[in-house]
């Protein structure tokens, strides 16, 4: 029996977007999955491309839905995107087009930010979901492209799921300033390996024992597929039934309508 494999799996790694909540409510039995798998000792890892919020509002958004969750499981591109500027050697200075969350894990990270009048100096623009994007901030940003900034992109969603349809998400920011620029992204979030393999990194655990959650299948699949763990597309997202069935490298191992259906009791019979 193939569900086995999730049975038997150590770890899970849940996208949040369209598998937990839509914006603020609940996916209905999200919260009950998560604390049996807990309860079963399996080790859960929350991990978003949405960089609206740092680790810490995220910690707080979930646990208004009854899912515990501490800091250190949580990974999100806007955290992605701090360590990988960290980690450089030369000196930075950003200009950020982003909200709160992106801002305040770029900060803890101990990086510099300058603001719209300075962004000239900046050597690197980050481009993550923003919603007050504006013309100005568009020319701020090619401002500082053609005097030599590289371009980073926390995530290139081209929408996130919401109770009231699809809306933009920060990879329609990202291909205004890169059409205006002519620069080409660095994109940290997935469908980049980079934050599975850090989940992993963190679980302990190999790609084989661990099951990605997620609800779009070029960027929760694709890359889970890429990496050899098992995959699951839930269809309480931007995904649904009507979606265009997948490539073959690239079909989900298991389909299901929500995170409930893959509740472990369930199947011991
Ligand atoms: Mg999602």
């Amino acid at each position: 029996m193939r569900e086995r494999r999730i049975e038997r799996a150590s770890g899970f790694i849940l996208d949040m977007d369209g598998v937990l909540y839509l914006e603020d409510s609940p996916i209905e039995g999200a919260s009950e999955t998560v604390r049996k798998w807990r309860e079963k000792g399996k080790k859960v890892i929350f991990l978003t491309n949405n960089s609206s919020l740092s680790r810490r509002m995220y910690v707080k958004k979930l646990s208004k839905m009854g899912i515990r969750a501490d800091e250190r499981e949580i990974i999100t591109s806007a955290y992605m995107t701090a360590l990988y500027l960290q980690r450089r050697c030369e000196e930075t200075l950003l200009y950020v087009v982003g909200e709160r969350g992106l801002r305040e894990e770029l900060k803890e990270a101990g990086l510099e930010m300058v603001g719209e009048e300075e962004a000239e100096t900046a050597t690197h623009v980050v481009v993550g979901i923003d919603r007050s994007f504006s013309y100005d901030k568009i020319a701020a940003s090619l401002s500082a492209l053609s005097r030599g900034a590289k371009l980073i992109a926390t995530n290139p969603d081209p929408t996130y799921p919401t109770g009231r349809g699809l809306l933009p998400g920060a990879g329609a920011m990202v291909a205004a300033i890169s059409k205006c620029s002519g620069k080409r992204p660095l994109i940290v979030g997935k469908p980049s390996l980079r934050m599975y393999e850090f989940a992993l990194r963190i679980l302990g655990m190999k790609p084989g024992e661990v099951v990605a959650v997620g609800d779009r299948v070029d960027l929760d699949i694709k890359p889970a597929k890429k990496l050899g763990m098992i995959s699951v597309l839930v269809l309480s997202g931007v995904s649904g039934r009507d979606s265009p069935i997948p490539k073959e490298a690239y079909f989900p191992d298991y389909v299901v309508d929500r995170i409930s259906d893959l509740e472990v009791n369930r199947w011991k019979r």
